[in-house]
């Protein structure tokens, strides 16, 4: 289950009424509502009640759904006062020690509506909590489940779709496939690129990854292409940045014009060649990885994916670059809308080209 916590606003509480640390485990979440209206009611809880009523809770959602945290998880607010309910089969009574309290903002009268933003917050900071602290479903209730004849609050809120919502898998996420379009966008992240390629990289040191992996998406984000998906290819080419072409001072991202051609020479036979155990080998070399391993490689996927009319400018100036280091067959411009595309052209035979990408690419993003 989803455990990335919804955007929350610290505030914390103009004076101490709650209790530092906790007597008890974390095992219920309550959701309460204010009997009040913006901002008075936050303020109110900011200020802990009255002095001879003391109150306070952990979160606070207002109608728009922004969240507000008064009082850390970890210390013990006073929201759910005399209560009791069934926890992980015992029951239990003061259910302060055992939860976590998020207020809505609203006025409990069964009138005053709970717009959709802050139903969706509360689904999000719920699912964030239940799944943080393993939360059973029985055990995300309402101030009026646990204080029956006493409270009433949340009046009105919609609980079962609400409680339904809160412990609904994610859905799955999409798979890259073979059929992953070279231009479009990323469904992986630079963070994922970035520990992929710091973990298994003999060559490179994070730093340096950091500045290759930022120039794949600078570059990749400015024309359009799949940059996560360009990374996925290098990796594979590559070695995940540990083969001999892509070291440094060659920084072949991606076998550009390797062809495995050598020879026994004084003098290389044109400017794409670098020297290898007494002889020279085909393939080009770059001054740096980014812009020019990057535009090469970028460019040359572009060539493969676009034809010139389909190109922008920028497009076409990264394929001009790409195709003068090495030329690509005019039959193969606009061959490759998507990666399967590259299958027996980009690497031959290649009959598993794109699906290998598309695989590793998966891995990289923990899928
Ligand atoms: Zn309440």
């Amino acid at each position: 289950m989803n455990t990335t916590p919804p955007p929350i606003t610290w505030r914390g509480m103009a004076r101490q009424s709650y209790e530092r640390g906790r007597t008890q485990p974390i095992r219920c979440v309550v959701i309460h509502s204010t009997a009040g209206s913006a901002p008075s009611d936050a303020n109110w809880l900011h200020n802990g009640g009255n002095p001879f009523n003391p109150v306070s809770c952990h979160y606070y959602i207002d109608k728009a759904g922004v969240i507000t945290q008064f009082v850390r998880d970890a210390d013990t607010a006073w929201h759910a006062g005399q209560s009791s309910w069934t926890i992980d089969g015992v029951r239990r009574s003061g259910l302060n020690a055992w939860s976590v309290g998020i207020e809505l903002s609203n006025r409990n009268n069964l009138t005053d509506p709970y717009p959709q933003p802050q139903i969706d917050a509360t689904i999000a900071l719920s699912r964030y909590l239940v799944a943080t602290y393993e939360i059973p479903r029985e055990q995300l209730v309402r101030h009026l489940d646990i204080s029956p004849g006493r409270k009433t609050d949340p009046a009105g809120f919609p609980w079962e779709v609400f409680v339904n919502a809160v412990y609904t898998e994610l859905p799955a996420p999409t798979r890259y496939t073979a059929d992953a379009p070279i231009v479009g966008l990323p469904l992986g992240t630079f963070n994922d690129a970035s520990a992929w390629l710091i973990k298994r990289s003999t060559l490179y040191k994070p730093f340096s990854i950091d500045e290759i992996v930022s120039g794949y998406r600078g570059i990749g984000e400015r024309v359009g292409v799949d940059w996560f998906l360009a990374i996925a290819q290098m990796a594979h080419e590559t070695g995940s940045l540990t083969s001999w072409w892509c070291d440094r001072p060659r920084r072949n991202p991606a076998g550009l014009g390797v062809t495995g051609h050598s020879i026994t020479a004084q003098i290389p036979p044109g400017p794409h060649w670098a020297w290898r155990d007494g002889r020279w080998w085909e393939g080009i070399s770059f001054r740096q990885w980014n812009p020019d391993a990057i535009e090469a490689h970028l460019g040359r996927l572009l060539a493969y994916a676009l034809t010139d009319d389909q190109a922008n400018d920028e497009q076409k100036r990264l394929i001009t670059y790409a195709l003068s280091l090495r030329p690509l067959p005019p039959s193969f411009r606009g061959i490759a809308p998507t990666m399967v595309g590259l299958n027996g052209r980009w690497a031959v035979p290649g009959t598993s080209y794109a699906q290998s990408i598309a695989g590793l690419a998966n891995r990289m993003r923990g899928l």
